[in-house]
């Protein structure tokens, strides 16, 4: 194996800044660099490209982004044991690595960053569903970043690819496939981490599409879509009431059934149902 840097092994930082894992915030350490190196190659041409990162950790990803030509990356860390290991990469990659400490879900990292930007992360399980889903929501679209390279555990890959008439086929799905085109490119074993997660883990890479695949208000998409999976087992005349008196006739002019399921109904369909309850928007 060659190296990929001439910082220290992640083993070595992690000894040297008492780094030990914290399960509060969704510690799991890639400690192996060619495997980070790999991660960020999935994450496409990063030559020229911002990187945003969240949670960089003691910075195997972060090493791997830069050892692989990012221009530059903004790394959000809210675990403040981690800076002074992060203070070294940033030395080895002069005017390359820019950290703020604080909460993902609160910073705003755009004044920061210039496009083309791309995001990459091996996320903390607990709020990679939340960060995901604010990423695919945002008021104007096309969205900030070019790209999206995320870890999360395989159920919930699963889901952001999942196609309609499958058990995973769900919101996350209809909101992941409307505007972007993800895929999953790499699958880990819990043993890739340290320490080693319950359940095994996959990289989603998500490419933003200039347009949407079908036209819709985003907001009504997104109502109809949570109502609809919300009660999931039942009809949608009956899971939709709540959304308009006269939803039967919405649902024919969309081409569904009444008497479908939302787990059957594809997103062209979802599109042409929001456009029918409100052709303004
Ligand atoms: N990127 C590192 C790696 O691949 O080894 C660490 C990944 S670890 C799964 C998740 C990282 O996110 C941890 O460093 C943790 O401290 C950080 N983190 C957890 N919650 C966070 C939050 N709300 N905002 C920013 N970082 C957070």
């Amino acid at each position: 194996m060659t190296a990929i840097d001439t910082l220290p092994p992640l083993r070595e930082v992690i000894a040297d800044h008492q780094l030990s894992a914290r399960k509060s915030l969704g510690q799991n350490f890639l400690l192996d660099l060619n495997l980070t190196a790999k991660i960020a190659r999935q994450a496409g041409d990063l030559t020229g490209c911002d990187v945003l990162e969240i949670g960089p950790g003691p910075g195997g990803l972060t090493r791997g982004l830069l050892a692989e030509g990012a221009r530059r990356v903004l790394a959000v860390e809210k675990d403040a044991r981690c800076l002074p290991a992060l203070a070294q990469i940033s030395d080895a990659y002069p005017n390359r690595l820019q950290v703020i400490e604080g909460d993902a879900l609160e910073v705003n990292p755009l004044e920061h960053l210039t496009p083309p930007i791309r995001v990459a992360a091996n996320l903390p399980y607990n709020i990679g569903t939340e960060l995901l889903v604010r990423w695919l929501t945002p008021k104007q679209w096309p969205p900030f970043w070019q790209s999206l390279t995320l870890m999360f555990q395989r159920e919930v890959a699963e889901r952001i690819v999942a196609l309609p008439g499958t058990k995973k086929y769900g919101r996350l799905a209809l909101l992941a496939q409307w505007r972007a085109e993800p895929h999953i490119v790499l699958s880990l074993p819990p043993g890739a981490f340290t320490p080693p997660p319950k359940v095994s883990s996959a990289v989603v890479h998500l490419t933003a599409l200039p347009e949407p695949r079908f036209p819709a208000d985003a907001g009504t998409l997104n109502r109809v879509v949570a109502a609809a999976f919300n009660q999931r087992r039942k009809m949608l005349r009956s899971a939709l009431k709540s959304v308009s008196p006269d939803i039967e006739d919405h649902l024919k002019a969309a081409g569904i059934p009444p008497t479908e399921r939302a787990e059957q109904v594809s997103l062209e369909a979802f599109c042409a149902l929001a456009r029918s309850l409100y052709p303004d928007d």
